[in-house]
């Protein structure tokens, strides 16, 4: 890609929580170098594997306060009660001074704000399970949430689901290879206006 044709561009996908985003996202970066990963900040405890300034940026309880009080966040949400997420406005200028194209994993909220503060300049991808059964089948798969944050993420996933209408495109994730075909095709068609 020619430097000169950069544009501050980024594209977000979102999703109840289990629907797949974070497949499809690890999927597209692999796929293309031109995308750059915003890392979210977050207080919530590190997961094996995770790895600071890569997975997130792990911060206590008061750090993230503090923050957010410096409105240091483009957006930041409470996405359950007592864990906050949000996307660092030092993050979106990290990765466009690289000129890196910005992709999102985040929730719903955050995407509809993303999507506010940059209209046009944002493509808002919302990653729809299949059913409801298979989502909650899906979360109880991954084995790194205890009974009661389980409980937590279902309630929240029935709320997300609503939202489906309010983004740019709706990307049901039903077999999976062809779920990221799209993805892929929905990403260079965003970026480089190809045709769809
Ligand atoms: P997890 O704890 O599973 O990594 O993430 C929980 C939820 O928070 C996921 O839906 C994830 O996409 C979302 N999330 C991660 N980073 C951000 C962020 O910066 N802002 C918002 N609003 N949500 C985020």
């Amino acid at each position: 890609m020619s430097k000169e044709t950069f544009q501050e561009k980024l594209i977000v996908f979102t999703a109840p929580s289990g629907a797949g985003k974070t497949t499809i996202v690890r999927h597209l970066i692999k796929q293309y170098d031109f995308l750059g990963f915003s890392v979210s900040a977050t207080n919530r405890k590190m997961r094996e594997g995770e790895e600071e300034g890569k997975d997130y940026y792990f911060l206590s309880t008061e750090e993230f306060k503090e923050k957010i009080h410096q409105q240091e966040f483009v957006e930041w949400e409470e996405v359950y009660s007592g864990q906050y997420y949000g996307t660092l406005k030092s993050e979106i200028e990290r990765l466009w001074s690289l000129k890196k194209y910005i992709i999102f994993d985040i929730e719903v909220n955050g995407a509809s704000s993303i999507k506010e503060k940059f209209g046009d300049n944002a493509h808002v991808v919302f990653v729809k399970p299949p059913s409801l059964e298979i989502l909650i089948q899906r979360l109880k798969n991954r084995k790194t949430e205890t009974e009661a944050s389980l409980k937590k993420r279902i309630r929240r996933v029935k709320r997300e689901l609503s939202f489906e209408n309010s983004f740019d495109y709706i990307l049901v994730n039903d077999v999976l290879d062809t779920t990221l075909k799209e993805a892929e095709v929905l990403t260079e068609s965003f970026f480089f206006g190809k045709l769809i």
